[in-house]
């Protein structure tokens, strides 16, 4: 199986290039943003319980994030691999799939992160934010918080990935498809 941990911080382009990824090598996505939002549109209590994390821009806890990843997993039946997108965004989520995916001798194949500035984050997010008709990119503040808790809670999992000797990372900012390129030479090589 190939398990890859795409990484990077909100807005560095996780969804366009997990779905050119998954179609590349026929892979499940799991995004745990899709699946909240997902929940949130069919009203489930799941849904009701992300919201207020989501719409400040902070983690939801690490319990139900695991939780719903957990099942997730267990649905996904006979598959290649996963893409994991937004997740895992805490070092303790990081432990938790290691312990999901090792458990079924399927451990995580690498983590590929997507390198993007501050400024073209932002400037991404507010315009995503024109057609998205996601809150928590319409609002300048949230974005930042976004950012903010990205650079207190989620960098150190690539710091978890470094210490596996399972990390990549590539330049975010370009053509989609160049972007796609580095990407996939990236894969070809943890996959060897
Ligand atoms: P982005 O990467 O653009 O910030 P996502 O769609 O990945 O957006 O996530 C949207 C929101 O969903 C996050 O701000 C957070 O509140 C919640 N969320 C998504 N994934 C996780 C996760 N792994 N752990 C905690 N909260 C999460």
């Amino acid at each position: 199986m190939l398990n890859i941990v795409l990484f990077g911080p909100p807005g560095a382009g996780k969804g366009t290039q997990s779905a050119k990824l998954i179609e590349k090598y026929s892979l499940t996505h799991i995004s745990t943003g899709d699946l909240f939002r997902k929940h949130l549109s069919e009203g489930t209590e799941l849904g009701q319980l992300a919201k207020k994390y989501m719409d400040e821009g902070n983690l939801v806890p690490d319990q139900v994030v695991i939780d719903m990843v957990d099942d997730k997993i267990k649905d996904s039946g006979d598959i290649k691999g996963i893409i994991f997108d937004g997740f895992p965004r805490t070092v303790a989520q990081a432990e938790a799939l290691d312990m999901l995916l090792n458990g079924k001798g399927t451990p995580v194949t690498g983590m590929i992160a997507l390198e993007v500035n501050e400024e073209e984050l932002k400037n991404r997010i507010l315009e995503r934010g024109k057609t998205s008709g996601r809150a928590d990119d319409q609002d300048i503040n949230k974005v930042e918080n976004r950012i903010k808790v990205y650079k207190n809670e989620t960098l150190p999992v690539a710091e978890y990935y470094k210490g596996q000797d399972k990390f990549a990372s590539i330049n975010g900012v370009g053509t989609i498809d160049s972007i796609f390129d580095s990407i996939c030479s990236e894969i070809n090589q943890l996959n060897n």
